[in-house]
C-alpha cells in the first residue's frame, strides 16, 4: 500500500557533471545576498544587536513602500497590491519577536536568528497543501531576501561560510560560482545540484575533482526542491529524483553496485603500464587543483600532474596571495608529487573564474571574452611575476614546467616569455636557485592559437589542447549556459579537424602535444584523441583508472583508422556513432 506521508517523487534531467549516486537530505544554498554569517554577540552588545535589526526593518519598509508606489504609477494599483502582503510580513509580530527572542536567548548574530526562523516559517507554510498560503512563503522569501540584504550591507557572500547544518546534505543552489566549489570539501557535503551550468564549468570540474556526484543545468530545481527533501543524484545519467521513493532507492542501489562492480575492474589495472595492446606508451597525467589532489597520485600510480589550476589557491579565500604563501603552497604540492613531474598552469582569473580582490567581479558584461587568464597577467605583470618568482623558486624542489593559459597567438607567449626571463634574472642577482632549463608550454583553447600552433610550437616545449575553452570559442557556445548546453559538441567536425591541425603543426616542429581538457576523461573521445596522434592525457583524478584501462585495452593503430574515417565525416551524429561503436567494441566484456 502506499505510504500517504510520502512525498511525491519528481524526477529531472540535467547534465551529468560528476559521476556518483548519492541520496541525501537536500540543503537549499540561498541567493548569494542570503548567504548568512554566523556569530556570536557579547551580552552587552545585545540591545546594539537589536536596534540594527529594527534599523533594518525600516529601511527595507521604506524600499518595500518607494516600490509599491512606482508601481502603483507605472502599472496600476492592483499590481501594487502585493507589496501591501510583503508590509504585511515585516509587521509579523510572531516572525520579529521570535528572531528578537531567539536572539537573547542564543547569543547569535541577528541575520542568523532571523533567517533560522524565516526557514522555520517557510517550511511550515509550504507543507500546507494550501495555495493561499503556498504565496506566502513567496512573499517571506522575498521580503526575507531583502531584509538580510539590508543587514549585510549587500556584501558580496561566498559559500565558504555555510552552516555546519549543510553537513551531510545535498547543495541545491541555482549557481555556484568555483570559489564556492572550492570551500565545498571542508564542509562535508555529499552531492552538489545547480539550476545554470555546463559540464566543463569550472563548477563541474571542481565537483569531479572533489569527488562530488554532481548533476548541472537543471533549470528549475532550486525552486522544486523544499528544504531537506531527500534528492538523490545520478551523476552519470545526470538524473536527480526528489523525495525518491522505496522502489527508485532500491533501483539506484543496483544500479550503484554494479558501477562498483566496473569501477573495481578498472582499478584492477591502474598499477600496470600504459600500453596500448600495439605496445604503444600514452602517458596518462592527472588535473589538480592543489595539495589534495597531488596525494592521490601516488594511489593513483600516476605519470605526473599535466594541469595544475593555481588560481585555485586564490579562488579558496577569493583573495590575492603573496609570493611567500603561493611558494609554500607550490612546494607542497611538489612534496606531494614526490619526483613527479608538474605542468604549473600560470593564473587563469577571469571567465567564471572572478576574483572579487583583483576587481574582476561584475565589472565585464562578457567576461569569457574579456581580460581573462594570460591576457589578465600581462596587463597586471606585477601580479604575474609574483606568480613567476613563486613558482621558480619551487621549482628547486622537484621537475616542474611552466604552462600559460588563454594564449591567442605569438605575441602574448613571447611578452609572458620576456617577463620570466626577467623573473629569472631577478632571481640570479638574488642567488635563489630554481631551474635554469625549466620547459614553457602554452595551452591550445582559442582558434587563433590552434590557426597558429605550428609557430607558437617554435618558442616552446610542449602544447596542451584545453578543449574546454577550445569548444566554446570554436563553437560560440557558451560553456556554463545551461541554455545551450546541448550545443555543446565535442564530436563537431570542426572540433575534430582542429585538435588534428594543431597536433599536425606541434608536430611538424617536433613539439609533443597532451589534452588536458575534459574530453581527455571521457572515454568515448580519448581513444579519437589518441586516434588523432595526441602524445599524452591529462584527466581528473575521478577518470584515471577508467581512461589507463582504456589505453591498455585498445590498439592505437585502431584508433588512428576511426580518427580518420571521422576527419572525413560532416554530420556530428555519424561521427558520435562511430566513436560509440569503437567505444562498445573495447569495453564489450565489461559492459556485459
Ligand atoms: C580547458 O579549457 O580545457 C582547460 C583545461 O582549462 P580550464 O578548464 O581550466 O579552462
Ligand atoms: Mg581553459
Amino acid at each position: 500500500m502506499s505510504d500517504p506521508l510520502q512525498k511525491q517523487e519528481i524526477r529531472l534531467k540535467g547534465v551529468p557533471a560528476s559521476p556518483g549516486i548519492v541520496s541525501a537530505p537536500g540543503f537549499l544554498f540561498q541567493k548569494r545576498e542570503l548567504d548568512v554569517p554566523m556569530y556570536f554577540i557579547q551580552e552587552s552588545g545585545i540591545d546594539a544587536e537589536l536596534e540594527r535589526f529594527d534599523n533594518a526593518l525600516l529601511e527595507t519598509r521604506r524600499q518595500i513602500q518607494a516600490i509599491r508606489s512606482d508601481i502603483a504609477t507605472h502599472l496600476g494599483e492592483d499590481e501594487a497590491k502585493i507589496f501591501d502582503a510583503h508590509l504585511l510580513v515585516l509587521e509579523d509580530i510572531a516572525l520579529i519577536g521570535e528572531t528578537h527572542d531567539e536572539v537573547r536567548r542564543s547569543k547569535y548574530n541577528v541575520e542568523f536568528c532571523f533567517h533560522q526562523i524565516s526557514q522555520k516559517y517557510i517550511e511550515f507554510f509550504n507543507n500546507i497543501d494550501d495555495e493561499y498560503l503556498k504565496e506566502r512563503v513567496n512573499d517571506i522569501r522575498d521580503v526575507t531576501r531583502r531584509l538580510l540584504s539590508n543587514l549585510l550591507g549587500h556584501s558580496e557572500a561566498t559559500i565558504g561560510r555555510l552552516p555546519e547544518i549543510a553537513a551531510g546534505c545535498i547543495l541545491i543552489s541555482k549557481d555556484l560560482h568555483p570559489s564556492d566549489t572550492s570551500a565545498l570539501h571542508s564542509i562535508g557535503l555529499k552531492g552538489i545540484i545547480t539550476d545554470t551550468g555546463g559540464a566543463t564549468s569550472h563548477t563541474a570540474i571542481m565537483a569531479r575533482s572533489l569527488e562530488l556526484p554532481a548533476v548541472v543545468g537543471l533549470h528549475n530545481s532550486s525552486d522544486l526542491v523544499g528544504e531537506r527533501d531527500t534528492v538523490l543524484v545520478d551523476g552519470y545519467e545526470g538524473i536527480v529524483v526528489i523525495n525518491p521513493s522505496e522502489e527508485t532507492l532500491a533501483e539506484y542501489d543496483a544500479f550503484r553496485r554494479r558501477k562498483e562492480t566496473v569501477a573495481a575492474v578498472f582499478s584492477s589495472e591502474i598499477a600496470e603500464p600504459g600500453l596500448s595492446l600495439d605496445h604503444q606508451h600514452i602517458p596518462l597525467m592527472i588535473n589538480i587543483e592543489g595539495v589534495r589532489e597531488a596525494e592521490q597520485l601516488e594511489r593513483l600510480q600516476a605519470d605526473g600532474v599535466g594541469l595544475f589550476r593555481t588560481e585555485s589557491i586564490l579562488l579558496k579565500d577569493n583573495t590575492m596571495v603573496p609570493e611567500a604563501q603561493q611558494f609554500e603552497e607550490y612546494k607542497a604540492v611538489i612534496e606531494a608529487a614526490k619526483g613527479r613531474p608538474i605542468v604549473f598552469r600560470t593564473f587563469d582569473l577571469g571567465g567564471d573564474k572572478l576574483l572579487a580582490a583583483a576587481g574582476q567581479q561584475g565589472r565585464e558584461s562578457n567576461p569569457f571574452m574579456g581580460l581573462r587568464a594570460i591576457r589578465y597577467s600581462l596587463r597586471f605583470p606585477e601580479v604575474f611575476k609574483t606568480q613567476l618568482r613563486a613558482i621558480l623558486r619551487s621549482s628547486a624542489f622537484g621537475p616542474i614546467k611552466i604552462m600559460y593559459p588563454m594564449v591567442s597567438g605569438l605575441g602574448e607567449l613571447l611578452e609572458a616569455n620576456r617577463l620570466l626571463e626577467a623573473v629569472k634574472s631577478e632571481l640570479d642577482s638574488e642567488n635563489v636557485s630554481y631551474d635554469r632549463n625549466i620547459e614553457v608550454g602554452s595551452m591550445i583553447e582559442i582558434p587563433s592559437a590552434a590557426v597558429m600552433s605550428d609557430s607558437i610550437a617554435e618558442h616552446c616545449s610542449f602544447l596542451s589542447i584545453g578543449t574546454n575553452d577550445l569548444i566554446q570559442y570554436l563553437l560560440a557556445v557558451d560553456r556554463t549556459n545551461d541554455m545551450i548546453s546541448d550545443l555543446y559538441e565535442p564530436y563537431h567536425p570542426a572540433v575534430i579537424r582542429t585538435i588534428k591541425q594543431i597536433v599536425d603543426g606541434a608536430h611538424s616542429k617536433g613539439v609533443k602535444v597532451s589534452v588536458c581538457g575534459e574530453m581527455a576523461g571521457d572515454p568515448i573521445f580519448s581513444s579519437l584523441l589518441i586516434g588523432l596522434g595526441v602524445d599524452e592525457l591529462s584527466v581528473a583524478p575521478s577518470s584515471y583508472a577508467e581512461i589507463k584501462y582504456l589505453i591498455r585495452h585498445l590498439s592505437v593503430e585502431r584508433a588512428r583508422q576511426m580518427a580518420d574515417e571521422s576527419l572525413q565525416l560532416c554530420n556530428p551524429i555519424r561521427i558520435y556513432q562511430i566513436l560509440k561503436a569503437f567505444h562498445i567494441e573495447i569495453f564489450r566484456d565489461i559492459l556485459h
